[in-house]
């Protein structure tokens, strides 16, 4: 079998009501680089790119198609290896590796579907056949009602059956995330996970600070306390707070989270698979996280597609540590609305009671729906 083209579509949708986090940008629309990979066999597989879609849409046309066609999906680690050799001079980090990402993660969705398996099952198989998904929300929309929000979408979730949330903290106020933070525990009672999220808007000594103050709610994590260039930051905060620190979702490939996990920077790392490298890459980190005793958790944050490379990926991920009852690494399912999430495969991944079924369809295990592909298309 051999690609025959490789096309990028950039989907784009408006955001009713635009929100934030501490990081300040306002979203008013969502977009994704999608990443379709056609074959001379007649099979097309689907990835995506986190991050700047029009830029991943370059990379991937200006650097990267015409090294990919006429190549075996089934080497797809062979293409990765390629690929990053053609743009490591250049400057590592950051976009290239997504665009390498959506790319990974479409060649896995054409090796499943030749072979009529889901990626999990050719990627070391089924830890689980269902994941507890976290219900990630709880952003800054209306200003005069950041506790009040923030509250009734706990609620929200909570009532939906969600068994965890993740929620948004970093308003230059600590008094004020304290009480956001225990305002939301309070109304989601103390059965329900709660981690919190900084995007990475501290100091050091302002999150360990917070972090202990935090830490009377029973937070399961604190995520992107501080910046994530600071590695002695992060071990410094990990080493001060009893409660787990999270992050990663801005490193990239095997060499970039190799020394957070060695140093044991964080307790979770969090490599995103549209991001971090796809599927191939994430395998690798998770391996050097498992070597060193770290929870590897992935972000997840788009479309249809990379939450199904998500769930695939997770399913093959072991317990950390394996256990009568273990914790297994749960799903980020972000709940902000999102039609490319909800709408683009025709068979969406869904929570029940907090709760995903990993799809068993061959390759990401969902179908593309056409019509919101072209819906959505602005490039
Ligand atoms: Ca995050």
């Amino acid at each position: 079998m051999k690609v025959t083209d490789v096309i990028c579509h950039v989907l784009q949708s408006k955001v009713e009501q635009p929100f934030t986090s501490a990081r300040g940008w306002l979203y008013t629309t969502r977009a994704s680089c999608i990443v379709e990979i056609r074959t001379d066999e007649g099979i097309t597989g689907w990835g995506e790119c986190y991050g700047p879609a029009a830029v991943n849409r370059t990379i991937i046309e200006t650097q990267y198609r015409s090294r990919v066609i006429g190549r075996d999906p089934f080497d797809v680690e062979v293409v990765w290896e390629d690929l990053y050799n053609r743009i490591k001079d250049y400057g590592l980090t950051g976009m290239t590796i997504a665009a390498l990402s959506g790319i990974d993660i479409a060649l896995w969705d054409i090796i499943g579907r030749a072979l009529g398996k889901p990626i999990h099952k050719l990627i070391g198989g089924a830890h689980r056949t269902e994941v507890q998904a976290y219900a990630t929300g709880l952003y800054f929309v209306d200003m005069d009602r950041l506790v009040e929000e923030a509250v009734e979408e706990a609620q929200e979730y909570a009532e939906q059956g969600f068994r965890a949330i993740k929620m948004k903290i970093g308003l230059g106020d600590p008094k004020l995330d304290l009480r956001r933070v225990k305002a939301v525990r309070e109304t989601i009672g103390p059965d329900v996970k709660l981690a919190v999220d900084a995007n990475h808007c501290f100091t050091v000594p302002q999150a360990i600070r917070l972090g202990r103050a935090m830490e009377e709610h029973d937070i399961l994590w604190f995520e992107e306390p501080i910046s994530p260039e600071d590695h002695d930051g992060y071990v410094e905060v990990t080493r001060a707070l009893d409660m787990a620190v999270a992050g990663g979702e801005n490193d990239f490939t095997r060499w970039g989270f190799r020394d957070v996990i060695a140093r044991k920077a964080m307790d979770i790392v969090q490599p995103d698979v549209c991001a971090a490298g796809g599927i191939s890459e994430c395998r690798k980190i998770a391996a050097i996280a498992s070597a060193h005793g770290v929870e590897c958790v992935p972000h997840a944050w788009g479309s249809a597609i990379g939450l199904a490379a998500t769930v695939q990926f997770l399913a093959a991920l072991p317990d950390t540590p394996p256990a009568f009852r273990p914790m297994p690494p749960m799903l980020e399912f972000e709940q902000t609305p999102n039609p490319l999430r909800d709408q683009l495969a025709k068979d969406p991944i869904v929570q029940r009671q907090g709760i995903v079924r990993v799809p068993d369809g061959p390759g990401l295990g969902i179908e593309i729906d056409h019509a919101i592909l072209n819906q959505y298309k602005v490039a």
